[in-house]
């Protein structure tokens, strides 16, 4: 896959290199944890292109990688199909 991403550093609205995450910032800067069962939780990063506004989050990579937490979403978490919206 080759979708581009903001994740590179270029908003993939409007081109524009302004864009900021809170990577590697303090908890205190970071939105709310995405819950995933009573014990485990995703970490979230944000990223925002400051000259359109453009602002996506994605699961931290390193839980991504964390297949105990992983397997916990397939369990609890429904599987996407494409059917019929709503
Ligand atoms: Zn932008």
């Amino acid at each position: 896959m080759n979708v581009e991403t903001i994740k590179t550093g270029k908003c993939p609205v409007c081109g524009s290199n302004e864009v900021y995450d809170n990577r590697n910032t303090t908890p205190a800067n970071h939105r709310k944890f995405i819950i995933v069962s009573a014990t485990k939780s995703f970490n979230v990063d944000s990223f925002v292109c400051i000259n359109c506004g453009y602002f996506k989050e994605f699961i931290r990579d390193e839980d991504m990688k964390n297949e105990k937490l992983i397997n916990k979403v397939k369990e609890k978490w429904n599987k996407t199909s494409g059917g019929k919206i709503g």
